[in-house]
């Protein structure tokens, strides 16, 4: 896609720092960093988002990508743990509309960024909703 930024990204017409690219993804430093060392795996064929892409092997890859990253920045940064995240759709926050997942390094003592505040649906509603959900 010619006007997706990160399919020019891919294709190295803007710069990026790639930590760990092969034939299928990149792993690039996020320009605007939720904590030192955010990356984001991209994978180079353009999927709008997850709901996109039925390719099983390449969604595997992804996620195995994003857990060696995140091994990585406990390893090398000292990071404490880390988020995955990714967001499908503006109403979830996506902002780039090319498939990718965040790996944001978790550091103690810094203040939680992937959080909500716990709902109490009670039992009805819970119920309700698992018979719309279920298969
Ligand atoms: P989203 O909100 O779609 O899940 O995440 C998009 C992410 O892409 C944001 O965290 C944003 O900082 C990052 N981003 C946007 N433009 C660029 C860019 O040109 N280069 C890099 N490396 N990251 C970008
Ligand atoms: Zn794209």
């Amino acid at each position: 896609m010619d006007n997706c930024i990160f399919c020019r990204i891919v294709k190295g017409e803007i710069p990026s720092l790639r930590v760990y690219e092969d034939e299928s993804c990149i792993a690039t430093l996020d320009i605007g960093p939720a904590e030192r060392g955010h990356v984001l795996i991209i994978p180079k064929e353009h999927y709008a988002d997850v709901t996109e892409c039925t390719d099983e092997a390449l969604l595997g890859k992804l996620m195995k990508t994003a857990a060696g990253i995140g091994a990585r920045q406990m390893e090398r940064l000292g990071a404490d743990g880390f988020n995955i995240v990714q967001n499908n759709k503006e109403a979830a926050g996506q902002t780039v509309r090319h498939l990718h997942i965040h790996v944001i390094p978790r550091y103690e003592n810094h203040p939680v960024i992937v959080a909500w505040d716990p709902k109490d649906p009670g039992q009805e509603e819970l119920r309700k909703v698992y018979e719309i959900l279920k298969d």
